[in-house]
């Protein structure tokens, strides 16, 4: 039986799906802006993104939201390629 090198995809994986609040510690979710799409509903309803405006104020606009309802911080910033 071959179990090959016992190596986690996921331990590989560099994605970061949520980073956490450097206010509270809570987990922060990526914000999404100009994708109003049926998956992007779902994956908002879920709690896994938040919308932002329909706008992108560069050097405005956060890219990452605490789910902390009592925090709500909003920080980091866009890239844009
Ligand atoms: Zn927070």
């Amino acid at each position: 039986m071959d179990v090959g090198g016992g190596r986690h995809p996921e331990a590989t994986m560099t994605v970061t799906k949520h980073r956490t609040c450097a206010n509270c510690g809570s987990r922060a979710i990526p914000v999404v802006y100009g994708m109003q799409s049926y998956d992007g509903f779902q994956r908002a309803e879920r709690g896994e993104i938040e919308f932002g405006d329909c706008v992108i104020i560069e050097g405005e606009s956060p890219a990452w939201k605490c789910t902390n309802v009592e925090c709500g911080l909003e920080f980091g910033q866009l890239s844009y390629p």
